[in-house]
Order: C-alpha cells, then structure tokens, then sequence
C-alpha cells in the first residue's frame, strides 16, 4: 500500500510513534524514526522494523528546535529525494492544576506538542508542495477536545493542533496534500503507565469500550490517513478513543 513512499514518523523510538513506524514500514513505506534523547530505543526500533522486512533509518532531532527541524528536512530531502508522509507524533505530558502548574511546564509541553508540529510543517510543507502531495497526520488527544483537568497545559497544545491541522488542511488542499489529525483517547504507553492503578480505573470508566487503547489501534488509523485510501479526507480530526467522546 504504501511502496515507494517516504515517511517521517517523529517521536518514534517508543510508544505510539514506534508503532506507527512499524505499521507503516510493514505497508512498505521507508520510514525515519525521529528521536529526541533515546538513541538506544530509536535504534532498537530500526531492528525491529528491518527484522521484520522493513526499511528504516534514524534522525535525531528536539522538534521543538524551529532551525533543527529546517536541517532535518533538508537532510532528508537530500538523502531521499522525497518525503511523502509527516506523522507529528513527539509529544510530553507536565501535569499539574493550574494553581500548581509552573511556567516552564506550560511553557516545554507547549513547545513539543504544538510548535513542534507547526515546526516540522513549516519546513516540510514546502518540499511537499513541489512535490504536489503529501500526508500530514498530527496526533492530537482526547483531551484537546473534551479538557482534561490537571492537563491546561497538554489540553491546549492539543486543541491547538486541531486548529493548526485545519488550517493547514484548507492551506495545502489545492497541491494535492491532506492533513489530519488522530485523537487517541488513554493508550497504554510510558505516557499513561505513570498513572496510579486509582487514576487509571477512574479513567476506565469512563471509557464506552471499557479498555485503554493498544498503540496499534492509533497507528491502523494513521497507516489508513496515509495511504491513497484516505485521499478525500482532510481537515478531519478522528477520534480513536473506545468512545470516551461520544
Ligand atoms: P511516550 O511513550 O512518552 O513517547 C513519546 C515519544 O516522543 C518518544 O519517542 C520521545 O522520544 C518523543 N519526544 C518527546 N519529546 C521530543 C522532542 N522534543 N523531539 C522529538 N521527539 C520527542 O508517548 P506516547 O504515549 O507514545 O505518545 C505519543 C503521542 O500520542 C504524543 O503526542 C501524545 O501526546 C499522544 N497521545 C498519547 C496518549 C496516551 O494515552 N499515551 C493519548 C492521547 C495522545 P525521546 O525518548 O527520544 O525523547
């Protein structure tokens, strides 16, 4: 489904971002696994992928660095000729309520969430735009939809990319190039794991399906926004969340 494509999947050396790796490679995209500080697990990532057939490479890069993004692009681009598909998936939780929330928390979640995003966007959109295609999925959540409280500062860089994602959506939809976003509800990563046995029953309740979700339950849907399956949809935020927003 996806032969002959490139794509850059950031975040990917853990979690959701690993497995949209994996399941876009397995769809035969060549796929760069974006990292920030964990080059083992990035690594680790490349093997799996290529012990399951696949092809990957690894790019470090802090995607809330607007000039590091501009060379990760422009590497790419060099060393591959294309870029295809761009999942903005990098993305950190600071919790706290916002009585207790400190400014640099507000502040690096926002960064990473939502510049990063428009970060990669920037810089890439042009590539794309020559190329007159092109997959932008951003990983929104749940709670930049519905609020979350003891998240202000994660809640707004997600609603944030729902707006970026639409904006984006109108801007590059006359070159062929769709943007959309996925809003999982709680995933079982490194993200949720933190969470108290408490917090994480609460959360379960409240979950239609009565589960948390599996990173490939995300990442079936981004491999579907990616492939030419998906090629009239855009502007679209697509919640994957067990139902928790009905
Ligand atoms: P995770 O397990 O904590 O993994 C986060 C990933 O983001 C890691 O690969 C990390 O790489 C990377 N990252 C963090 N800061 C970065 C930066 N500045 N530059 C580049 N990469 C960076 O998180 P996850 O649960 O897989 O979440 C993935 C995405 O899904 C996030 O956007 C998250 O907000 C969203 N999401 C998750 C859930 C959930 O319940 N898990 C729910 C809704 C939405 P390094 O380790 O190399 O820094």
């Amino acid at each position: 489904m996806l032969e002959n494509k490139v794509a850059l999947v950031t975040g990917a050396s853990r979690g959701i971002g690993r497995e949209i790796a994996r399941t876009l490679a397995k769809e035969g995209a060549m796929v760069i696994i974006n990292y920030n500080g964990s080059e083992a697990r990035a690594l680790e990532a490349k093997e799996l992928i290529e012990k399951e057939g696949g092809k990957a490479s690894i790019y470090q890069c802090n995607v809330s660095d607007f000039d590091a993004c501009e060379k990760m692009v422009k590497d790419l681009v060099k060393e591959f000729g294309h870029i295809d598909i761009l999942v903005n998936n990098a993305g950190i939780t600071r919790d706290n309520l916002i009585m207790r929330m400190k400014e640099e928390d507000f502040d690096a979640v926002l960064n990473i969430n939502l510049k990063g995003t428009f970060n990669t966007i920037r810089h890439l959109s042009r590539q794309m735009l020559k190329q007159k295609s092109g997959k932008i999925i951003n990983i929104s959540s749940v709670s930049g939809i519905m609020g979350n409280a003891g998240q202000a500062n994660y809640s707004a860089s997600k609603a944030g990319v729902i707006g970026l994602t639409k904006t984006m959506a109108r801007e590059l939809a006359s070159r062929g190039i769709t943007v959309n976003a996925v809003a999982p509800g709680f995933v079982d990563t490194e993200m949720t794991q933190v969470l108290s046995d408490d917090v994480k029953k609460a959360a379960c309740a409240q979950i239609p399906l009565g589960r948390f979700g599996q990173p490939s339950d995300i990442a079936n849907m981004v491999a579907y926004l990616a492939s030419d399956k998906a090629d009239y949809i855009t502007g679209q935020v697509i919640s994957v969340d067990g139902g928790m927003n009905i």
